[in-house]
């Protein structure tokens, strides 16, 4: 059984990725900023709920702490946790974005890496996005050509590479952001269509629970990888 968190796993594919991994028997710390929304989510599922505002150093070092002084390691980390903002595009817009998708993926990380450090097998997760891989956004056959949010994609592209710094610095470690697929939750309502949530959320946790011949330092989705 391996201890995992799941960030910003309330609703979305977050909190799809929170129950699988409980329906697959592992104990899942489910992170959320808003206490009553985690409690609520945490029960449905029998997960432990662990209070979680990526962009609060407060939050993140209390989460850490609870999660050291009961169980003293953690298998598997998920940094999930995003925003994509529309309308009018500022500093204060650009800021919350990066905050969350960007630097709540060092906030989280840097405050895990010690009890990943406990862990036989430790593997961190970023759900990323294809948005932000200059691969994709400049290839006219991929859908991403198309994207224009640039504060979401350049976010997203601090994040996977963020991820691959931390894959490089940690060999030891199994460390991949993730492109979920373009999925039917709250962050895509506005636009239609989508898949379905447990479809992306299989994809993240095939790779959160891949064996120890599993990849590290990639960007990929449920085919394989990606340019970056
Ligand atoms: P969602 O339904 O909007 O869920 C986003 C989750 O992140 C919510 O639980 C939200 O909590 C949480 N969150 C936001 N800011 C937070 C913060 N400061 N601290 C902690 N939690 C925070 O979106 P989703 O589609 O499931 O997205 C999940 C991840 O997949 C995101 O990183 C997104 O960028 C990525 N992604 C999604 C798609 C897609 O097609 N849906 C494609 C590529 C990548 P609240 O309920 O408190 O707001």
């Amino acid at each position: 059984m391996d201890i995992a968190l799941v960030t910003g796993a309330n609703r979305g594919i977050g909190f799809e990725t929170a129950r699988i991994l409980r329906e697959l028997g592992h104990l899942v710390y489910l992170g959320a900023r808003d206490a009553e929304r985690g409690r609520q989510a945490a029960a449905r599922i029998g997960a432990r709920f662990v209070q979680l505002d990526v962009t609060d150093d407060g939050s993140v070092a209390r989460a850490f702490a609870q999660i050291a002084d009961v169980d003293g390691r953690l298998d598997i980390l998920v940094n999930n946790a995003g925003v994509q903002e529309f309308g009018t595009v500022d500093g204060p817009l650009a800021l919350r974005g990066f905050d969350t998708n960007a630097v709540g993926v060092v906030r989280v990380t840097e405050a895990a890496l010690p009890l990943l450090r406990r862990s036989s097998s430790p593997r961190i997760v970023t759900v990323s996005s294809s948005a932000g891989s200059f691969w994709a956004v400049t290839n006219p056959d991929r859908p991403e050509y198309n994207l224009t949010n640039a504060v979401y994609a350049a976010s997203k592209a601090a994040a996977t590479m963020l991820t691959l710094q931390y894959a490089k610095a940690n060999p030891g470690m199994q460390i991949n952001a993730i492109e979920p697929g373009y999925t039917a939750t709250d962050m895509t309502a506005a636009f239609g269509g989508g898949r379905p949530v447990a479809d992306a959320a299989r994809a993240v946790v095939r790779l959160a629970t891949a064996g120890p011949d599993g990849p590290t330092g990639t960007l990929r989705d449920e085919s394989g990888e990606l340019g970056w």
